[in-house]
């Protein structure tokens, strides 16, 4: 849509038509964002920006100098839909409803003079001799087309229609979700949460944010971050693996452990269950305690070293078992799709199926949460809406 809106506005005179399978256009943006709609994020230099895909970064930093999060702020903003940044980045339409942002997409498009075609699904595509695309959908054809943008999704049918012309599909998997972990320090924890906590897997980097406690696991931002990045590795694993927590990601365990030495003699009377340790919330700072194999009634003069080891160990690398894969609601991606090599980054046009375009999840390209995988969505969408309208044969 945000293509069809860029290639009909650059050039009035092309003949632009969305074909959408579903009833209902832009159905996945009335979801986003829990209903609100994360449309970017506040980071505003490309090179910074791209640090947010797992898949994609690389190739993202030319679109991004063309069309990054100011420019979809100012794009929204030229049609009326004013935005705020909440503190952790995320930029969302100021009513808070993702209504806006369809009723602004659909409008836009309507006054381009796009063609809008709900409830059409593409069955088939091909390019005739002459450089021609032949749309097939359930309802018939198409007149032929001088160009076609496939912006599918990261679903199977899309990367069907691409693959039969030529191109290679990176296998999709899930990405942006939640970690199944059956586990008594956490056990009966749904609702607590950790500010900044640092989560990290077996040759994968630390995710660093708020960790939060679910009934069936582990969430929030980090462990989503932790997913994308992961994604590949977790889906080879069947999602079994070990994951490692530092509760205070600013500290050691030598330097706990001499937090630990100093209270013996300052607080040494008190009891180590009762003892408030820095951002730790009490009820998961009794777990951890308890795991250390520390008594309630200890108190901290006459706590052995041996369980101080354990419980600074505890604090900065403890050791979780993933059993599984959780869902996360507010957002979800498919890391996989069109292979990124075979993508002209200038228009967005195939290398190989002249006149042929990508933009958005249908590409193996996607973003870690909070508002990153419609920004791609909005780069490439544009660029490749502004390179079909410049691209039209006289
Ligand atoms: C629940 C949820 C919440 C999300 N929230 C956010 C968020 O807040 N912020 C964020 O940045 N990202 C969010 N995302 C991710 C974001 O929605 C996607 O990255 C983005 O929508 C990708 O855009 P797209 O145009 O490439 O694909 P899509 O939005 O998936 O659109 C593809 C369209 O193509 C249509 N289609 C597919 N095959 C055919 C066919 N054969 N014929 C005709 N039509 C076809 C589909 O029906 C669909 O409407 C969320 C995703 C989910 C699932």
């Amino acid at each position: 849509m945000f293509a069809a809106i860029a290639c009909a506005t650059a050039n009035p005179s092309c003949r632009v038509d969305v074909l959408e399978h579903a009833r209902q256009f832009l159905g996945k943006v009335k979801v986003s964002g829990g209903g609100r709609c994360n449309l970017t994020h506040a980071c505003f230099d490309p090179a910074e920006l791209v640090k947010g895909y797992p898949r994609g970064g690389r190739e993202l930093l030319g679109p991004f100098t063309r069309f990054q999060p100011h420019d979809t702020i100012a794009w929204f903003a030229a049609r009326g839909v004013e935005t705020k940044t909440e503190s952790d980045g995320r930029i969302f339409p100021t009513t808070d409803r993702s209504e806006t942002v369809v009723d602004c997409l659909l409008q836009s498009a309507r006054v381009a003079g796009v063609h809008l075609r709900e409830s059409t699904r593409i069955i088939d595509l091909q390019r005739d001799d002459a450089g021609h695309f032949v749309v097939s959908h359930e309802g018939g054809e198409m007149p032929p087309c001088d160009r076609v943008l496939l912006a599918t999704g990261g679903n199977k049918q899309g990367h069907a229609l691409a693959r039969a012309l030529g191109h290679t599909i990176i296998p999709p998997v899930a990405s942006l979700f939640t970690f199944a972990i059956t586990d008594p320090r956490i056990a009966g924890l749904a609702g607590v949460s950790v500010q900044d906590a640092a989560v990290e897997l077996d040759g994968v980097a630390p995710q660093r944010g708020p960790v939060l406690v679910t009934h069936w696991g582990l969430s929030g931002p980090a462990v989503i971050k932790l997913s994308a990045w992961a994604a590949r590795a977790l889906f080879t694993a069947q999602y079994r693996s070990e994951l490692r927590i530092s509760w205070l990601p600013d500290m050691t365990a030598q330097s706990v452990l001499e937090k630990f030495v100093e209270y013996k003699h300052t607080i040494g009377g008190q009891y180590v269950w009762r003892t408030p340790f820095h951002q730790i919330p009490q009820r998961l700072w009794q777990r951890l305690v308890e795991a250390a194999d520390i008594l309630d009634g200890q108190r901290w003069s006459k706590l052995p070293r041996g369980n101080m080891l354990k419980l600074a160990a505890e604090l900065c690398d403890g050791r979780y078992e993933i059993s599984g894969k959780g869902v996360f609601k507010d957002e979800f991606v498919t890391a996989g799709g069109v292979a990124l090599n075979e993508i002209d980054w200038r228009t967005m046009q195939s290398k190989g199926c002249p006149g042929l375009y990508f933009a958005g999840e249908v590409l193996d390209i996607d973003g870690i949460t909070g508002g990153y995988n419609f920004q791609s969505a909005w780069t490439t969408g544009w660029i490749a809406g502004n390179a079909m309208a410049n691209q039209v044969p006289n």
